[in-house]
């Protein structure tokens, strides 16, 4: 094993056959000598030293293909701006390691047709995964697609999965008005796994951000086959699985377009704006709350502590234990700006049927129509920082960014 090194492109042969591939570090949890290859088809393999009968170096393969990134004139000019996730990394087949993408090249590198495409802008506001998100987060990356706007035709913002449909909408409160389309994408599957779905979300992402849409969207994959990927208007989407390769949906919804070899849109959206308008500020002082049968008083109550407003995910067509009623009543009382969803997802939240919805109603819980959860919760915090206290409540029933439809989809 001595005269081998991690990152040599070696061949192995056992009785289960031969493997060639990059020699990967040796595993942490392994006290044996075991080693492990990546094969050219991204999977690894890891063979005991008693089952090897010929480990020999082979052909190196190049470690990185070399791609230069030229300025085409004609093409419209497109800015990525990495926040991180599974899209933002590509695989160094060196050493197997993943890294995080920082550059144009490294982005060209995953999907090298990227190129005729577009001219590539690409820049890193931070290399996060999207569990580890915050507000601040969000306005870092909207004033970043403010500068950017500048200098190209569309806004691609890679993100990690988990959390991409709270950014989606905190972006198309902040931005009033966009001069062109900023497209989220992520990825379920790293682009070193054969089954990724990086390639195509990427690709699909840059020819959406070429387009006349003046909205925020996010850019995943429609079905699970690699064919076509949904155009999703980034106040309707939610992530609804948590490993299948179309996760994404439209609730309560539809997407407004799909992409294949072209894009099309088979549903109204907004057109590029004149100019660009950026609200960026946002009140953290808001809960979103999930009810649970059993939940004690003093639980809501701490939760609501010290808050400016609160979302709760209720019940069915919105409801808490009526226990909690006299609580609710006093805090609006005091000011609290707080709004009901329902944690069933699909459908509209209606207080008019059951008594307590009725009674929520009549303390001032604000019934917060078929608008989803996360949109609510982000909505509230953008609305208190940037309207006067007493416009927050109509607003938040009022169809602003398309985050309220008035219309049903049977589900
Ligand atoms: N946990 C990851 C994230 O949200 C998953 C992903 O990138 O898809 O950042």
């Amino acid at each position: 094993m001595q005269e081998f090194q991690e990152g040599d492109y070696v061949e192995v042969k056992t009785k289960k056959g031969v493997f060639r591939g990059v020699l990967l570090p040796k595993p942490k949890f392994s006290d044996d000598d075991i080693i492990v290859i990546k094969m050219d088809n991204g999977y690894n393999v890891g063979v005991v030293p008693e089952e090897i009968r010929l480990l020999r170096r082979a052909e190196k393969r190049e470690a990185r293909r070399e791609i230069k990134v030229k300025f085409r004139e004609g093409l419209p000019t497109v800015s990525i701006i990495g926040t991180g996730g599974t899209i933002a990394s590509y695989v160094d087949y060196r050493t197997g390691a993943v890294h995080p993408a920082l550059s144009a090249e490294d982005f060209l590198f995953t999907v090298p047709e990227i190129v005729e495409e577009a001219n590539i802008r690409a820049s890193v506001v931070f290399n996060i995964l999207s569990e580890d998100m915050k507000p601040e987060h969000w306005i870092t990356i909207a004033r970043k697609i403010k500068d950017e706007a500048e200098k190209s035709d569309g806004i691609v913002v890679p993100h990690g999965t988990d959390t991409m449909s709270y950014t989606a909408a905190a972006l198309s409160f902040m931005f009033e008005k966009l001069p062109l389309p900023v497209v989220l994408v992520g990825s379920q599957r790293s682009s070193d796994r054969p089954s990724s779905d990086a390639y195509l979300n990427l690709i699909s992402a840059v020819k959406v951000a070429k387009t006349d849409l003046g909205e925020v969207v996010v850019v995943m994959h429609a079905s699970s086959s690699d064919d076509r990927c949904a155009i999703h208007r980034g106040t309707r989407v939610r992530k609804m699985h948590t490993s299948r390769r179309d996760a994404f949906e439209s609730v309560n919804s539809m997407p407004i377009g799909e992409v294949s070899d072209k894009v099309r849109f088979f549903r109204e959206y907004r057109r590029r704006d004149d100019d660009l308008v950026l609200r960026d500020r946002l009140d953290e002082k808001v809960s979103l709350i999930y009810y649970y049968p059993g939940m004690p008083l003093e639980v809501m109550e701490r939760m609501l502590e010290g808050m400016h407003g609160a979302v709760i995910m209720g019940t069915g067509l919105g409801h808490v234990a009526s226990e909690f009623v006299p609580l609710l009543r006093e805090k609006i009382r005091d000011g609290m700006v707080i709004g009901m969803t329902t944690q069933c997802i699909y459908g509209r939240v209606n207080l008019n049927v059951y008594s307590t919805g009725r009674e929520l109603k009549h303390a001032g819980v604000i019934p917060l129509e078929d608008m989803l959860p996360e949109v609510a919760y982000v909505k509230l915090m953008w609305l208190l920082a940037n309207y006067e206290p007493e416009d927050v409540t109509h607003l938040m029933r009022e169809n602003l960014r398309g985050e309220i439809e008035k219309r049903r989809f049977l589900k």
